[in-house]
């Protein structure tokens, strides 16, 4: 019987990158996803632009897919600005007050994850599934097996769950998990613009929805509407040159006439968190641990985080040839990464609340939460610490 070190459940972006990360230590890996390969080498455009940190770089580097992203698709992020309304103030990230040259990198999600399944389709330590999904699993002290519906079971020493925010997995194992519905929905889509962006992107806060303007190559960028789900139907179904105008007045023409360049997007928002991250030979990464509100674009980075965290754990066990699925071994990556999720996910929620209360206390703390970050250094070094470390 053939039983891998490790079985993944769900290809996307977490788990493609994990499969290669645990390869990369001499680990064996089943990857099992409904979707085809050819589907995951040429993924269509979906209208998502990633903002991608210093930290997920270097990991995207360690896992050979960095190299593999067209580069005349990458955008670099130099500024952010955040705004309150039509207030001409702003809280304001620049990367000359960090050590690198630039805060992040803009890149279409689509190029994003053809890269990352180039990287593990040749690997011979990794076995990939395609069109398979996990019917059930079953596991006990000897390992795990998972039934697909084509009735083949596969056998591993240990099950990792990467299959997004509404892991069906992650019910399976009875790990509870917080679900917010903002009752919201996003419209993404690229749009062609007459002046310079100066690679600044804006999160402009208006009431009843929020704006950003994220820049693209060139005069193009990506604009993330956020809007109560009963309206964004108008919005979608938005003549063009409608669509166009109203995006710019909005935007106080910072960027002269705009024009819609894509098909508009959209995806319903909520946000979700499990309880824990691991259960007897069972562990979360990416979406299934913890799906963020994209406002403050991390859900991708937390997922790059928590494979590294969990690659090292498991590698250190097995270089020193003990067992690397103990739920010892398991619980040091739920209490680790648990540190770095549940702030961002509370605070994340916390400022979306805020900008999208109508209460006049709400709007005074939102005028005074961008002056305070503004003007208190730690805070503000907190956030470009976020972007910029590499460790
Ligand atoms: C509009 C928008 C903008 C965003 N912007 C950013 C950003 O700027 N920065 C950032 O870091 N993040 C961003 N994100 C978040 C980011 O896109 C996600 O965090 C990321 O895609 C999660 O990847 P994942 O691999 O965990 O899950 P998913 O991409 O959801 O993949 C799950 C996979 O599991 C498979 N699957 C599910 N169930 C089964 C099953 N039973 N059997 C087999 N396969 C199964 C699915 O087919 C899928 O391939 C954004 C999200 C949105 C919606």
């Amino acid at each position: 019987m053939n039983k891998y070190d490790t079985i993944i459940i769900g290809s996307g972006p977490v788990g493609l990158s994990l499969a290669k990360s645990l390869s990369n230590a001499n680990f064996s890996v089943c990857v099992i996803d409904r979707q085809t390969a050819k589907d995951l080498s040429s993924p269509p455009y979906d209208g998502r632009e990633v903002a991608i940190t210093h930290f997920s770089k270097r990991i995207l580097n360690d896992i050979g897919s960095w190299d593999l992203i067209d580069e005349s698709c990458i955008s670099q992020l130099k500024e952010a600005k955040v705004v309150n309304g039509h207030s001409p103030y702003s809280l304001h990230f620049d990367f000359e007050d960090t050590n690198q040259s630039t805060l992040g990198y803009l890149i279409p999600n689509h190029k994003i994850k053809s890269a990352i399944f180039s990287s593990i389709i040749d690997d011979p330590k990794i076995t990939f599934k395609e069109q398979s999904s996990s019917k059930s699993f079953h596991i006990n002290p000897e390992g795990v097996e998972v039934e697909l519906d084509s009735g083949e079971t596969i056998h591993g020493e240990l099950l990792v769950a990467a299959d997004g925010r509404l892991s069906g997995s992650r019910r399976q194992m009875g790990i509870p998990a917080e679900v917010k519905d903002f009752g919201k929905t996003v419209i993404v889509c690229k749009m062609n613009h007459e002046i310079e962006h100066e690679n600044i992107a804006y999160e402009c806060f208006h009431y009843g929805r929020t704006l950003a303007v994220l820049p693209m190559v060139g005069k193009q960028c990506s604009v993330v509407i956020t809007v109560h789900s009963d309206k964004a139907k108008d919005i979608l179904d938005q003549d063009d040159t409608v669509f166009s105008q109203d995006i710019a007045e909005r935007f106080n023409h910072r960027l002269g006439k705009m024009s819609i360049a894509s098909e508009k997007f959209s995806y319903p928002l909520f946000a979700s968190h499990a309880d824990h991250f691991h259960a007897e030979r069972f562990a979360l990464v990416g979406d299934a641990s913890v799906g963020m509100h994209p406002v403050t674009a991390h859900g991708f980075n937390l997922g790059l985080r928590g494979i590294d965290t969990l690659t090292r754990i498991l590698n250190e066990a097995k270089s020193s040839n003990e067992p690397f699925y103990t739920k010892e071994n398991l619980k040091k990556y739920n209490q680790t990464h648990q540190m770095n999720t549940r702030t961002l996910y509370y605070g994340t929620n916390l400022i979306v609340d805020l900008f999208n209360s109508e209460r006049s206390y709400a709007k005074f703390m939102r005028r005074f939460a961008l002056r305070f970050g503004n003007n208190v250094w730690p805070i503000k070094k907190m956030i470009m610490d976020q972007l910029t470390e590499t460790k």
